[in-house]
C-alpha cells in the first residue's frame, strides 16, 4: 500500500522536482530518518528537496490530494524528534533556501529564507556593525525556519528575548499551498497575533518560506564574569541575586561539576576543575556603563560567596570563557555512548532546591547527570548520562527525566524552554496542559490544518493520549511533590 503511493508520489514529483531534488532510495533517506534526539527514527517515504517556493507549493497541493502527510525539515539539529519523519510521511527540507534576499539598514531588518543558518545572519551583516540577537548554542548549524518553528533561545535572550521578539514578519504556505503574510515592515499589526502563534508551532501549522527579522547595533563592549563556586545551591541563588539586584545581564550561565570539567577537558576554557559550579555573567553596552555594572556584578557574587571571580580583561578572554559553554553539550557527549537532554524552565527562585532533587534521583537512578543551564532564563538543560546498548538504561533514562519534566511544571515553569515539544515531550504535555487548554490547541491545528497532515502527532498530546496516562495538569497546587513545599 505505502510501496504504491511512493511510487505514484514519485511520478507525480516528476513535474514539479528535478531528478536530484527527489530522494526515494533507502541509503539516501537514512540521514533525514532522525534529528538530534537520534533514540527516535523512522524512514521517511521521501525526501524533497525544493528550491523556490511554487515547488513548496505544489508539492504542498500534491500531498493535500494524496493526503500523504509532511514533515518539513530545517538542518535537523532539533532535540525533540520535532524534525524526525512520522511513519509515511515525507520530509520536505527546506536546506536549498539559503539566501539572504535584502538588508535594510534604516528599518534595521534582513529579509531571510528559512533555511539560512543563524549564525549567518549576523555574519552577513557584521560589516554594517549590526547582528541578529537570539544565539542558540547550535547556531552554527541551525537554520533561521527551524528557530522560528521551536522559538529558539540562546545565551543571549535574557537580555534581548526569544527569536519571537526578534522576528518581524512571516511568510508561510499552508497545507492547501496559500501563501499566508503576517506581520512585515512595520511593528503591530492589528488583529490576532498570528506571527507570535507561528513562533514554537514546530511544523504542525504552515512551511515558513520567508523570515523578515530585527537587527540589533553590535554593542559597544561586552565583558564576561566568571564566579566559582564550592556548593552548586549557592551559584543557584547568586543567579537569583543578580537578577533581584536588578542588573540585566547579556548572558546569565551557569554549569555544575560535571559540565565543567567535560567543558574544560575539552575546550580548554580556563575553568576550575575542582569546582562544584561557575556562573558566567556576562554585561554588554557602552564602555562606561559596562565597567560599571561589572563592579555590582563582582559584588554580587561575593555577598553570594563565589569563591572566585574573574572578569574577562579583553575580547579572546571573553570569547575564551564562553567557548567552554557553547561547547558543553558536545563535551559532555565525550563521557557517555549516549546522553539524554532535557529542557525545562522553572523560577528562579526554585532553583536550588529543583538542582538539588535532582542530585538525589541521580543517584537513585544511578544515572550520571551533568547540569548546563541559561540560568538567567531558568531554562535547565540538566544533560541525563546513559548507555542506550544497555538493557532498560534507556528506559530508565526516560522515567528519570520524565520526573525532572514533573518537578518543573510542579515548581511553576513548564516542561520545555526552547527545544520544543516534538515526539519527545507528548506525555509531559499532559502534566501542562488540561483538557480545556488541549482542546483550544485542537481548534488551531484544525484552522490551519483540518486534515491533520502537517507534521501529525508531534507536539500536542490526545486527550486519550493523556488519560490514558493517567496524567493531567498539576500544576496548579494538587500533589505537590514535598521538596518543593518550600518554595
Ligand atoms: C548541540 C546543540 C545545541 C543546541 N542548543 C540550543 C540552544 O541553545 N537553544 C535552542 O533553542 N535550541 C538549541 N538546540 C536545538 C536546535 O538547534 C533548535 O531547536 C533549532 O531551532 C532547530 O533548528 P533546525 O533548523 O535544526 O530545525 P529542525 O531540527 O530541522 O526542525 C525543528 C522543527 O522545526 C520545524 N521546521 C523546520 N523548518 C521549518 C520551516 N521552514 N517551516 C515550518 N517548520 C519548520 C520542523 O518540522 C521541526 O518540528 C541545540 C541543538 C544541538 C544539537
Amino acid at each position: 500500500m505505502l510501496r504504491d503511493k511512493k511510487e505514484r508520489l514519485i511520478s507525480r514529483l516528476g513535474a514539479i522536482l528535478s531528478p536530484e531534488a527527489l530522494l526515494s532510495r533507502e541509503e539516501e533517506l537514512k540521514p533525514y530518518e532522525c534529528d538530534g534526539i537520534s533514540v527516535y527514527r523512522q524512514l521517511p517515504l521521501l525526501v524533497l528537496l525544493p528550491e523556490r517556493v511554487e515547488q513548496v507549493q505544489a508539492i504542498l497541493r500534491l500531498c493535500q490530494q494524496e493526503q500523504v502527510a509532511v514533515v518539513a525539515r530545517g538542518a535537523g539539529t532539533g532535540l525533540s524528534g520535532g524534525a524526525m519523519p512520522v511513519e509515511g510521511a515525507v520530509v520536505l527540507s527546506l536546506a536549498k533556501f539559503n539566501r539572504i534576499i535584502s538588508v535594510n539598514q534604516a528599518n534595521r531588518t534582513a529579509v531571510v529564507e528559512p533555511g539560512v543558518r543563524n549564525l549567518a545572519i549576523s555574519e552577513a551583516v557584521d560589516h554594517l556593525g549590526f547582528y541578529y540577537a537570539p544565539d542558540p548554542s547550535s547556531q552554527i548549524a541551525c537554520s533561521i525556519g527551524g528557530n522560528v518553528a521551536e522559538n529558539s533561545g540562546g545565551v543571549h535572550c535574557l537580555k534581548y528575548g526569544l527569536t519571537v521578539h526578534n522576528v518581524q514578519g512571516l511568510k508561510i504556505l499552508t497545507m492547501d499551498g496559500e501563501l499566508i503574510e503576517l506581520g512585515g515592515a512595520a511593528l503591530d499589526g492589528p488583529g490576532y497575533d498570528l506571527l507570535a502563534l507561528m513562533h514554537g508551532s514546530e511544523g504542525l501549522l504552515g512551511v515558513i518560506v520567508e523570515i523578515t527579522v530585527k537587527l540589533l547595533p553590535k554593542p559597544e563592549m561586552a565583558r564576561v564574569v566568571l564566579a566559582v563556586f564550592d556548593d552548586v545551591e549557592r551559584a543557584g541563588q547568586a543567579v537569583a541575586d543578580i537578577i533581584a539586584a536588578g542588573i540585566v545581564p547579556a548572558g546569565l550561565e551557569m554549569m555544575d561539576h560535571l559540565a565543567i570539567k567535560a567543558a574544560e577537558a575539552f575546550a580548554h576554557a580556563g575553568y576550575p576543575c575542582d569546582a562544584q559550579a561557575i556562573v558566567l555573567c556576562e554585561i554588554d553596552g557602552t564602555e562606561e556603563g559596562v565597567q560599571d555594572f561589572i563592579v555590582s556584578v563582582e559584588q554580587v557574587f561575593e555577598a553570594a560567596g563565589a569563591v572566585q571571580i574573574r572578569a574577562s580583561a579583553n575580547e579572546a578572554e571573553r570569547l575564551q570563557l564562553w567557548a567552554g559553554r557553547k561547547a558543553a553539550f558536545p563535551a559532555v557527549g565525550r563521557l557517555a555512548p549516549d546522553y539524554y537532554c532535557m529542557d525545562g524552565t522553572i523560577p528562579k527562585r526554585a532553583l536550588a532546591g529543583v538542582l538539588r532533587q535532582i542530585g538525589k534521583w541521580s543517584e537513585e537512578f544511578s544515572l550520571p547527570v551533568a547540569n548546563v543551564f541559561h540560568a538567567g532564563d531558568g531554562n535547565m538543560h540538566p544533560l541525563i548520562l546513559y548507555d542506550a546498548n544497555k538493557p532498560g538504561e534507556l528506559e530508565r533514562t526516560e522515567a528519570f527525566g520524565a520526573k525532572i519534566l514533573e518537578l518543573c511544571v510542579q515548581s511553576g515553569g513548564s516542561i520545555t524552554g526552547e527545544h520544543g515539544v516534538g515526539i519527545e515531550k507528548l506525555d509531559s504535555m499532559c502534566l501542562q496542559f488540561g483538557a480545556l487548554e488541549l482542546t483550544q490547541f485542537f481548534a488551531v491545528k484544525d484552522a490551519f490544518d483540518p486534515d491533520c497532515l502537517l507534521n501529525p502527532g508531534k507536539a500536542v498530546p490526545t486527550l486519550h493520549r493523556c488519560a490514558e496516562l493517567g496524567r493531567m495538569h498539576v500544576h496548579d497546587g494538587q500533589l505537590p511533590h514535598p521538596e518543593l513545599e518550600r518554595f
